[in-house]
């Protein structure tokens, strides 16, 4: 297995920095609720919340939806629940990449239920050549192409969380 460069940790660093800068636009004045997807999303929202000027909170969700396995199962289980009620809150759900869009969905439909004042996604990476159904990223950092990427918090069998930029794994 070979890992290939796909974005550099200078470019994570601009793209975020830019992304912050415009959520803190958006919510000048509010206090926004970031939701982090785990496990993957918690290097970009930890960088992100950094690059934001308005005063947030952080709360974490944990949901499972591809095993080990590089591919979809299109099951999605929560593992975790929030620790605080988003009722009324302005939320940005964190994610790390979005691919078939099922996660996402999943997610928004069940936050939805809890009432907040309002509900965007902010991901990472978008890959949206295999995405099953459409789901509204408000905040994008990169659209990527149709391969299995790791680092920077996304894992392959719960590995490479730590490679401090994206690669994409080359099966051999
Ligand atoms: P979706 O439900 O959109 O197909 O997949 C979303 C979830 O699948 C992500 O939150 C992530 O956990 C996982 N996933 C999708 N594509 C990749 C990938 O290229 N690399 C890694 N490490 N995880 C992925």
């Amino acid at each position: 297995m070979k890992h290939k460069p796909l974005i550099t940790r200078a470019q994570l660093r601009r793209r975020i920095a830019a992304l912050g800068r415009t959520i803190s636009q958006d919510y000048a004045g509010k206090r926004p609720v970031l939701v982090g997807v785990l496990r993957g999303s918690f290097v970009f929202l930890a960088d992100l919340i950094r690059e934001i000027d308005v005063p947030v909170e952080v709360d974490f969700i944990s949901v499972e939806s591809y095993g080990n396995a590089t591919t979809s199962s299109g099951v999605v289980r929560m593992l975790q629940d929030l620790n605080t009620s988003i009722k009324g809150r302005h939320v940005i759900l964190v994610e790390d990449i979005v691919d078939t869009g099922l996660t996402l969905h999943y997610l928004i439909d069940n936050l939805r239920t809890r009432e907040p004042a309002s509900l965007v996604v902010c991901a990472l990476l978008d890959k949206h050549q295999k995405r099953k159904i459409k789901v509204p990223l408000k905040y994008a950092g990169f659209v990527i192409p149709d391969k299995f990427v790791v680092g920077y918090g996304l894992d392959h069998a719960q590995l490479h969380r730590n490679i401090p930029h994206i690669s994409w794994i080359e099966e051999q």
